[in-house]
Parts: C-alpha cells; structure tokens; sequence
C-alpha cells in the first residue's frame, strides 16, 4: 500500500490513525458484531458515538453551556437557507460580506427570503483580500451579519472578526473548522461541512447560540429548522451515522494531539514552509495579500497556464495529487488541512523547487 499527499479542498485526506481505526473496527464495532454503518441510530452503541463526538467538540472547541451543537445535513449549501428561514425574522434584514464564492452564493440565496445587503465586498481584486469594514457599516437593525471566514477557494481568512456591536454574527467555517481555536462566543452561530478538516461528506456542524432559536418562520422545512433539530438531539430522523463515527474518531485524533492549540502551532509551520518559499520564488507566486493568507488553502500560480498544468501534471506524477486550482481561478492550490502532514508540505516544496531549477 502506498497513499499519496492529498492536497484536494474536499472531500480531503483523513488522519491515517482514523482511518486506520475505522478499519480495524468495520466488521466489529467494539464486540457488537456489526459495523457502525449498520447499526440502528437509535441502538445505545450509536448513541454513545453521538454523545461522544458532541463531548468532545464541546470540550476541544471550548463551546459555552447555552450553545447548542447540532449534526445536521445538506451540506453547507443547505445552511445558506436555512439561515435566512430560521433567523432573519426581525426586522427581516441582513447584512453579508462577500468574499469569494461561497459567500455570495450564501447572499444570493438569502435574497429569496428578505432584505440582503451586500456591505462590503473584495470582488474587485478576485478576491484575494478581505475588505476592512468597521461597526458603522452594518445597518444596527440587521437580524445578522454574514461572513464566510476561511475562503476555500481564494485562499483568505479572517485574521480579525468584523465588529458587528450586538447583531449576531454568522460565519461558515467550512475550510477552518479546528484549525485552531476560535472565541465561540464572539458569533451567534458558526457551521460548517464536515469534508474539509472534520470528517468525510455528508454531515454539518452547526454551534448555535440558544437564545437565537425558536425564531424560524412558519414555512422553514422541518429539516432545516434548528429548533427541531435542537429539541431532537440531531435525531429527528436518521443522521449520517457513519460520518458522525468518523467524525468522532477524529475529534479524538486532535485531543490526543493537545487540542487545538497544537493544531494551530502544526498548521502554522506547514503554512509558513509554503508560503515563505512562494516569498522567493521566482517562478511561483501566491496570489493573496500576505495579511489575510489561509492557513488551510494557499493558492499559487506562475505566468503561464502552460506551466501551471505541467506542474499540475508532474506533481500528480509524483504522488502529490488535486493541486489545480478552482475551476473558476484556474492555477494552483495546496489544501493543508490538519490530517496533512508536515512532510507532505516538505515534500511538495521540494517538488516545486525542482520544478523551478527546471523550468525557470
Ligand atoms: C466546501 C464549502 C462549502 C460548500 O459545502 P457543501 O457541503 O458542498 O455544500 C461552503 N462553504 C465553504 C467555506 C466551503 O469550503
């Protein structure tokens, strides 16, 4: 058996120790006979991985008593419903940031649902910056303010929350969740899709402050509505039960690991390695503004599509696999997700330097 380095945006690689597990565990899980994928959601086997993995993000994340963590699915793009239906039913109003694609997909579905405003927005330079914004540009009447936090397919982040003074903020975390440790209590609610650092497709996680709940409009789907889900433990129906076992196995991983201190101080040094060569290349260049880098998604191009595809091609080549860029930017991008490790970044560096002595 020989794995490659697994530099796509998601689904992406899992920690080998969990994957490990979950196949040590497939055909028995834990002296019950079966596997974890058959078992019924309701059997105290499966309630025991449920609780578990709800544990220990509460634990891992820091996550205060009077937010509710939901299992939810539909994937990120559900939520971008969702939100509007389930929150924006004051004043019926709501303010977004739009950053790259997945936030303005997010603003445009809202706007099937009430007043969305676009308050900023770094369009202008494809997105490879995040626009200042300061508490004046958000109308205080807002229901929420929206941000998308880690960019995946631009490759920004959030080093500094916007100031929104007391409207909820919203953020998706998709592509940063546990990557280092984030103030919970700074936002209303945070979700985000479990396939980029959290475990495989098909499950979301969203951290909800309560006193946000119990809003949603009359017409929200029953499965889109948090309060149900809440009232439910995230079983109102069947969840996806293996994504949340796998989900658990890795929450484990980093707890082991210390915490998410530890994962921010691992991915600070595999970012850092990249970005620092990509400082003194002179083939390649990152493309975002080095104030709002990514830790997790660092995209790259040189000047030519020509080469661009070469490299992309002699580096699958090579056993580093799903560097092209986003079908809408094109280029290159590393995706260094916590279960990459340090020596896949080393080793994708060292390509890159030999791919420069021989192509500059
Ligand atoms: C991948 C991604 C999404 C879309 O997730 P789906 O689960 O495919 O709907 C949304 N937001 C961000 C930040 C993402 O990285």
């Amino acid at each position: 058996m020989s794995r490659v380095y697994n530099f796509s945006a998601g689904p992406s690689m899992l920690p080998e120790e969990v994957l490990r597990t979950a196949a040590a565990e497939m055909l028995d899980y834990h002296g019950c006979g079966q596997s974890v994928m058959e078992m019924s959601h309701r059997s105290r086997e499966f309630d025991d991985i449920v609780k578990s993995a709800e544990s220990l993000l509460r634990e891992i994340m820091n996550i205060p008593e009077n937010y509710k963590v939901l299992f939810l699915q539909g994937g990120a793009s559900a939520q971008f419903s969702a939100i509007p239906l389930n929150f924006m039913n004051g004043s019926g109003k709501a303010d977004y940031i739009i950053t790259g694609q997945w936030a303005k997909k997010a603003y445009q579905e809202a706007q099937k649902y009430g007043s969305v405003r676009a308050v900023a927005s770094s369009a202008d330079k494809t997105f490879s910056y995040i626009p200042k914004t300061k508490k004046e540009d958000f109308d205080p009447e807002t229901d929420y303010v929206y941000i998308c936090m880690n960019n995946t397919i631009y490759g920004t982040v959030y080093h500094e929350l916007p100031d929104t003074g007391d409207v909820p903020l919203i953020a998706d975390i998709s592509s940063c969740f546990l990557s280092e440790p984030l103030d919970v209590t700074r936002f209303g609610m945070v979700y985000g899709g479990a396939q980029k650092n959290v475990a495989p497709a098909g499950l979301v996680i969203a951290i909800i402050r309560e006193d946000l709940l119990g809003k949603a409009r009359e017409s929200t789907p029953t499965m889109m509505n948090y309060q149900i889900m809440a009232e439910n433990d995230s079983l109102y129906n069947t969840p996806p039960c293996y994504t949340i076992y796998i989900c658990k196995l890795v929450l484990e991983w980093i707890k082991n690991l210390g915490g998410l201190s530890v994962m921010k101080e691992r991915n600070e040094k595999k970012a850092k390695l990249l970005y620092d060569y990509l400082d003194s290349s002179k083939l390649f260049r990152g493309t975002v503004v080095p104030e709002d880098r990514s830790l997790m998604n660092v995209p790259f191009v040189t000047d030519s599509d020509e080469l661009n595809a070469k490299f992309v091609k002699e580096a699958k080549e090579a056993r580093l696999v799903n560097l092209k860029g986003h079908r809408s930017v094109g280029g290159m991008r590393a995706s260094i997700y916590n279960a990459m490790p340090c020596e896949g970044v080393e080793k994708l560096v060292e390509f890159m330097k030999k791919f420069e002595a021989e192509n500059l």
